[in-house]
């Protein structure tokens, strides 16, 4: 008997995973139908995606857009119901028509929605990693609470799930016989510039990823490797591992997307050229396997397969990161918090490329610690953390400025 399609909402379709997305499942209109796509400003693209994929809703979260979005989507006679705000994004991630949501919005304003869904019992796409940055505790225990389906969609920790035994218990690398998970990364677009020139990176060089097409916040956090901070601290909450299971690995290739050690010497790699269709096509069709559209991997053109350990003074945010993830969660959320702020500054030339990791380190010294024991603490926490990286950034702009006028 034929199966029914699934029905998916995608929070955050105009961004790079939600395009991603799209390509993939228009390769598979029977199994997949859209139910709805979500964007905070793109009108003009999220109505294209509404004329390919006919989603029942669509919602565009910036609510000054409403009007605009009404008039253009009645005006080309579609026949989707649009509506807006955070509510409507947390409504389309938790109704119960939904099988299954795409968490692809960027930043902390993908918490709630994504939050939404995981009470809601769905089998959750995690792109949205700062999710599990900010909340990662109560995250976990609220998809255990309510048989929710988390599969990870950032190539590493979907590499790492691959290689993962069928039976891998959560926390427990002893008993399927693994020593450590290898988390590799490229070390992005500096990798190789001399550290005393990387004051001068321009927000475009640094949105230069040499393998992967991303969104422009992902791209600078991969450039400083927070990217990878983060990721160690969503590994450690996904697989439920101890900071020393992890070893992060610098392989500027990007064809290796993290492995499994196990204790007989035995190495697991996940393999594939970069492009995030790969992962969203195996956690959509998980545990069968679909067509992506990637091209298959040709051996013959590999030339180089190498293998690096990231410098610290290069990369100074992923030792922060890592910090952060061994003193709690309001320090995950701090960080997660300054480093947006830090971040869209710098894509606003507003401070330096190497300033970002100076804002995110204040703001965490200038934190206390403090318990994060409900969503509405974490919110808050994450609120004070950016008025604070917000004068922090303040406080730095003064001072170079009178620097230029002295
Ligand atoms: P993009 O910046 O390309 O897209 C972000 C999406 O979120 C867009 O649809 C955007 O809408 C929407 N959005 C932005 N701000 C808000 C807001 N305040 N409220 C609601 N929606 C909002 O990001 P990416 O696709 O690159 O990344 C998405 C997530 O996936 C991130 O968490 C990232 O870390 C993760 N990820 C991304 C990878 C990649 O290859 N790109 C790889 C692994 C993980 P609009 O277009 O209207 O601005």
């Amino acid at each position: 008997m034929q199966q029914k399609a699934q029905k998916i909402s995608i929070l955050g379709a105009t961004g790079s995973i939600g395009k991603s997305t799209i390509d993939v499942i228009s390769r598979h209109p029977d199994l997949f139908s859209v139910f709805a796509l979500t964007a905070n400003n793109n009108i003009e693209l999220l109505l294209q995606q509404a004329h390919l994929c006919s989603p029942e809703y669509v919602v565009i979260a910036n609510p000054k857009q409403f009007q605009q979005a009404k008039k253009l989507f009645s005006e080309q006679q579609l026949k989707c119901e649009v509506l807006a705000g955070h509510e409507a994004l947390v409504q389309v991630a938790c109704a119960p028509d939904v099988d299954v949501v795409m968490a692809a919005i960027v930043g902390a304003a993908g918490l709630l929605p994504t939050l939404a869904a995981v009470k809601a019992g769905k089998k959750v796409l995690l792109a949205n990693k700062e999710s599990l940055v900010m909340s990662g505790d109560l995250f976990i225990q609220a998809a255990n609470e309510y048989n929710a389906q988390l599969l990870p969609i950032d190539s590493e920790h979907n590499a790492i799930f691959q290689c993962l035994p069928a039976d891998f218990k959560y926390g427990d690398l002893c008993s399927s016989g693994i020593s450590k998970i290898l988390l590799t990364g490229s070390g992005g677009p500096f990798l190789n510039t001399p550290i005393d020139d990387l004051h001068q990176v321009t927000p475009d060089q640094a949105c230069a990823h040499p393998n992967w097409d991303m969104g422009r916040k992902i791209s600078v956090d991969s450039a400083t490797m927070m990217n990878k901070g983060l990721e160690f601290i969503e590994a450690r909450w996904l697989f439920g591992l101890e900071a020393t299971d992890i070893e992060v690995v610098l392989h500027p290739q990007s064809i290796i997307h993290s492995m499994v050690q196990y204790l007989d010497g035995s190495v697991i790699a996940q393999m594939g050229n970069p492009d995030m269709r790969t992962p969203i096509a195996h956690a959509l069709a998980y545990p069968e396997r679909i067509e992506s559209g990637v091209p298959p991997l040709d051996f013959k053109q590999l030339a180089d397969f190498s293998f690096t350990e990231p410098e610290i003074a290069r990369y100074p945010n992923l030792e922060l990161a890592m910090q952060a993830s061994n003193a709690g969660q309001y320090a995950t959320t701090t960080l997660n918090a300054a480093n947006e702020v830090a971040v869209a500054a710098f894509l606003q030339g507003q401070i330096g490329f190497m300033q970002i990791a100076q804002v995110n380190n204040e703001c965490l010294q200038q934190t206390s610690t403090h318990n994060l024991e409900s969503i509405e603490a974490v919110l808050e926490s994450d609120k004070t953390a950016r008025r604070l990286s917000a004068s922090i950034i303040d406080n730095l702009s003064r001072t170079e400025l009178q620097k230029v006028g002295s």
